[in-house]
């Protein structure tokens, strides 16, 4: 079957879609990876409306994903983010070889972290470090809260950090 034969028939129609809406608002954005294990709608059984959700390899932090926030806080009224990293990204693996240079220097400090955090805890780390990044972009707005977690892919559960420890 085609590709677009596939996801035609997979697509929801108006009703269905119509459906999940009701009532619905903005809660939060997600920032995570495009790991196809990671599905923030599907994780936290969200209707249409309900999230915003910008994803990367690696779920990255770079002047794009600040510019979309800044945008889904003044044009939306955004006033949630949950930055979401998972273990076992092999992205992550990828973009902390030596090979990898980033233009972006929250990006590189982000990965530096990472590096030079003992393996059980960096992803736990890198995750508590980029909700920091992730508020320090925002401070200009009031009341945007920023949370941080770390999402486990073969658990299938997201561990919540409390970034101030
Ligand atoms: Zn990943």
């Amino acid at each position: 079957m085609k590709i677009k034969d596939y996801f035609h028939d997979k697509n929801l129609a108006f009703q269905s879609l119509q459906k999940t809406s009701q009532n619905s608002e903005l809660k939060a954005c997600i920032v995570t990876c495009a790991d196809p294990r990671l599905s923030p709608e599907i994780i936290f059984n969200s209707p249409i409306g309900e999230l915003a959700v910008i994803r990367n390899a690696g779920a990255l932090l770079n002047e794009n994903v600040f510019e979309s926030l800044h945008f889904l806080v003044e044009g939306l009224g955004l006033n949630a983010v949950i930055y979401l990293p998972h273990k076992d990204c092999k992205a992550l693996e990828n973009a902390i070889s030596p090979q990898q240079n980033f233009e972006s220097k929250t990006t590189r400090n982000l990965l530096k972290r990472l590096k030079e955090t003992p393996c059980s805890d960096a992803i736990e780390e890198y995750a508590k470090f980029g909700a920091k990044e992730i508020k320090k972009s925002l401070s200009q707005f009031q009341n945007i809260e920023v949370l941080a977690g770390v999402y486990d892919p073969h658990a299938k559960s997201v561990l919540w950090l409390d970034e101030e420890t």
